[in-house]
């Protein structure tokens, strides 16, 4: 089996990190400098490096990584990815530490983005949040949505192995939308509880997200009913996702 854990960078990005018998690889180094510390603190060689998508805090750190080990870069290929050696669309299938993962599509935060699935665990950068979804920088919100509709599709007790923490904001506005929603409500206090204690609210499951994410519920009474409240939108699923993403935008 693969062990996961987190490498923090910057104020709120997680690189997960995968080890097996001393090697390692690493999901959407942003930073170098903490995996380079972290690697020679724990004696990992660095083998693989997973990329979900083109942005910084997400790649920055690649270039730093390659210079002191030789890693295969695994990226999506629509994307500028900094020595990518295995450029992805989506449909693949990628051995990684002697792990099969699936590579899927998921656009409309950045139009290449790709998510990792492995058997109950998906790494989904700035795709899917904790309570929440990425904003819409290169895609639709129908792109987005049938993104969002890929992973919920994942069995229910997949581990969303997002890339930051953002679960609290994000919780916010989901209890705006549905404040009488009691597996909400738990999951605020929960969540306020680990932060507090200085511990990641990630990753969570996919069951607890479609019980409390907003952008999963797209096809509920009360959240069709808070997303026409705001805007008269049609009750299509990617008419109310677009309503809600927009409100979170300006909450
Ligand atoms: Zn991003
Ligand atoms: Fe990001």
């Amino acid at each position: 089996m693969l062990e996961i854990s987190f490498i923090p960078a910057f104020k709120d990005n997680y690189i997960w990190l995968l080890t097996r018998a001393g090697r390692a690889a690493v999901v959407d180094p942003g930073d170098a400098a903490p995996v380079l510390a972290h690697l020679a603190a724990s004696g990992l060689v660095l083998d693989s490096i997973l990329v979900t998508h083109h942005h910084a805090d997400h790649q920055g750190g690649i270039d730093a990584l390659c210079q002191h080990w030789h890693p295969r870069v695994y990226g999506p290929a629509a994307e500028s990815i900094t020595g990518c050696t295995d450029p992805l669309s989506g449909g693949e299938s990628i051995e990684v530490l002697g792990q099969s993962m699936a590579v899927l599509a998921v656009p409309g935060h950045t139009r290449g983005h790709l998510a990792y699935v492995l058997p109950g665990a998906v790494f989904c950068g700035d795709t899917l949040f904790g309570a929440g979804c990425g904003r819409l920088f290169e895609g639709t919100p129908e792109q987005m949505y049938a993104s969002l509709s890929r992973l919920a599709a994942l069995p229910d007790e997949t581990k969303i192995y997002c890339a930051h923490e953002y679960t609290e904001a994000n919780l916010r506005f989901a209890q705006a939308i549905e404040p009488g929603n009691p597996a909400i409500a738990e999951r605020v206090s929960r969540v306020a509880d680990l932060r507090r204690r200085g511990l990641s609210s990630v990753p969570s499951t996919l069951a607890e997200e479609k019980a409390t994410n907003p952008f999963l519920r797209c096809r509920e009474p009360a959240v069709i009913a808070a997303a026409q409240a705001i805007v008269a939108v049609d009750r299509s699923e990617p008419a109310i996702f677009a309503a809600l993403r927009s409100a979170r935008n300006n909450f």
